[in-house]
C-alpha cells in the first residue's frame, strides 16, 4: 500500500477514511503462528480491535477464531460464518443473562469472577467453562491498560485458588480452560513467562483442561524504532515451559492466545484531509477534518500515531500540532515535524487498525467514516460512510407548540 494508493483512496472514497491492508494482517497471523511451535495452537483475535465482517472473515479464512467480550460481537461471529466452537466468550462484569445466551450460541464460555462462576456451575454444571485468573503481575509500564495487577478488575484472584476450587467441587462444573490476560503491552519476556509459571501452577489443579489461554499484551511498534513484542524469542521460550507443563500434567493441551492489536494495528491507515492551516503566535496548527470522534486513542490513551503528509511527502519538514475539527480539545498529535503540509493536503495516521474505527462515535453529530480494504492492489468498500438518516434513524421524534406544549399524536 503506497502514499499513492492511499491518495487515490482517499481520492475514490473521500475523507476521512480508514484504509486496512489485508496483506499486512496475513503475515501479522502467519508470524505469530509460525513462533509457537506446540502440538495445537488457537489463535482467537481480539473482535473488539476492529469488528468489521470482511476483516472477520479473512481472518477466519486463515483459521483464525474470535475472541469476544459481548454477545453482540459474538453474533457478528457467527454472521462472519465462523464455527461457534471456535469462540471465545470472554467478558468482564457481564450479566448471567447475557452468558446464558452466547451458551445458547454455542461459544466457549470464560468466567471472571466467583460470583457468576458459582451461580453458572449451579445452573448448568454439564457445560464446560474457562476460568479468567488474575496473576497480579504488572505488564508494561502504563496502568491505564495494565490489567493483571491487584486492584485490576479484571479476572478471578490468584489468592482465591482455594474458594474457586471449592465453587467448582460443589456445583460439580468443569472447568476445560485456564485464562489470564495480563496487560497491553508486553515488553519484558521474563514478567510475561514469570505470570505464566503462575498459571501453570494454577492450571494443576484441574483435570480437564483443553487448553491454556494466555490473553494477548503483544506490543506493536508506534514509532520508528520502538521497541515490540519479540514474538519469536517468546514463543521459543514459552514453547519450552509449555511443553514442559503437559509433560508434568500428563496431556496434550492446545496453547491459545487473543491478539487484537498485534493482528490489525499497523495494517491500518487514517486518512483526513487538513481544512486549515493556522499560525498562532508559538505553534502552527494543522486542522483536519476529523476529531476524537473518529480516532480517540491519543487523546484517551495518549497513544502516539505517526502522522505522515501524503500529499506533498517530498517537501521541507516543519513542526505542527494537527488538531480534529471537535469543539473539545482534540489535538492528534503536537510539535510533530511533517512535510510542510498545505490546505487540502491529506495526512496519513499510522497503527489505526486497532481501537480506530470500533471506537468512533458520532460526537458533534458527525458521520463515521468509511472502511476500505486493500486487498491484491485494489480498494474494496468495506463499510459505507455514514448519512443524515444514520445519525435519525432510531430518534423518536417528539412535538412541541406555544411554548413548550406537546403535541398529542394519535
Ligand atoms: C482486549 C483484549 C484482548 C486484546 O488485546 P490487544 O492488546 O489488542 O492484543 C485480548 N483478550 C482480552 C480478554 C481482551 O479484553
Amino acid at each position: 500500500m503506497t502514499q499513492k494508493d492511499l491518495l487515490a483512496i482517499a481520492d475514490e472514497f473521500g475523507s476521512p477514511v480508514y484504509v486496512y491492508d489485508a496483506e499486512k494482517i496475513i503475515s501479522q497471523y502467519k508470524r505469530l503462528t509460525s513462533a509457537f511451535k506446540v502440538n495445537e495452537l488457537r489463535i482467537h483475535y481480539a473482535v473488539k480491535a476492529l469488528s468489521n465482517i470482511s476483516i472477520l472473515k479473512l481472518l477466519n479464512s486463515l483459521g483464525c477464531g474470535l475472541d469476544t467480550v459481548s454477545v453482540q460481537e459474538v453474533r457478528l461471529g457467527l454472521e462472519a460464518g465462523v464455527d461457534p466452537s471456535k469462540i471465545i466468550y470472554t467478558p468482564n462484569g457481564v450479566s448471567l443473562e447475557e452468558i446464558e445466551e452466547v451458551v445458547k450460541l454455542g461459544a466457549q464460555i470464560n468466567i471472571d469472577n466467583l460470583s457468576i462462576l458459582e451461580q453458572f456451575g449451579s445452573r448448568h454444571p454439564e457445560i464446560p467453562v474457562c476460568i479468567r485468573i488474575n496473576p497480579h503481575v504488572m505488564a508494561g509500564g502504563n496502568s491505564k491498560i495494565s490489567v493483571g495487577h491487584i486492584d485490576s478488575k479484571f479476572g478471578i484472584s490468584i489468592h482465591q485458588m482455594p474458594h474457586l476450587l471449592r465453587i467448582v467441587e460443589n456445583t460439580g462444573m468443569h472447568i476445560n480452560g485456564i485464562h489470564m490476560h495480563t496487560g497491553s503491552d508486553i515488553l519484558d519476556i521474563g514478567v510475561f513467562l514469570y505470570a505464566s509459571e503462575i498459571l501453570f501452577e494454577a492450571a494443576k489443579n484441574f483435570k480437564e483442561l483443553e487448553f491454556i489461554d494466555f490473553g494477548s499484551g503483544f506490543k506493536v511498534p508506534y514509532r520508528e524504532g520502538d521497541i515490540e513484542t519479540d514474538i519469536e524469542d517468546l514463543g521459543a521460550q514459552l514453547t519450552k515451559k509449555f511443553d514442559k507443563f503437559c509433560k508434568e500434567y500428563g496431556r496434550e493441551l492446545a496453547l491459545a492466545f487473543e491478539p487484537g492489536k498485534y493482528l490489525v494495528s499497523e495494517a491500518g491507515k487514517f486518512l483526513a484531509k487538513v481544512n486549515v492551516i493556522k499560525q498562532t503566535t508559538s505553534t502552527v496548527f494543522a486542522g483536519v477534518d476529523t476529531g476524537f470522534n473518529h480516532l480517540i486513542r491519543p487523546m484517551f490513551y495518549g497513544s502516539h500515531h505517526h502522522i505522515e503528509n501524503i500529499s506533498n511527502p517530498d517537501a521541507k519538514k516543519r513542526f505542527y500540532s494537527v488538531v480534529g475539527y471537535i469543539c473539545e480539545t482534540d489535538t492528534f498529535g503536537s510539535n510533530r515535524q511533517i512535510a510542510e503540509i498545505r490546505e487540502g493536503d491529506i495526512l496519513s495516521f499510522s497503527n489505526a487498525g486497532a481501537y480506530s474505527f470500533s471506537m468512533a462515535s458520532n460526537f458533534n453529530s458527525r458521520y463515521r467514516p468509511p472502511e476500505v480494504l486493500w486487498y491484491k492492489g485494489k480498494a474494496h468498500l468495506i463499510r459505507e460512510r455514514e448519512t443524515f438518516e444514520d445519525l435519525t434513524r432510531h430518534q423518536v421524534v417528539m412535538d412541541f407548540e406555544d411554548s413548550g406544549k406537546l403535541v398529542e399524536k394519535n
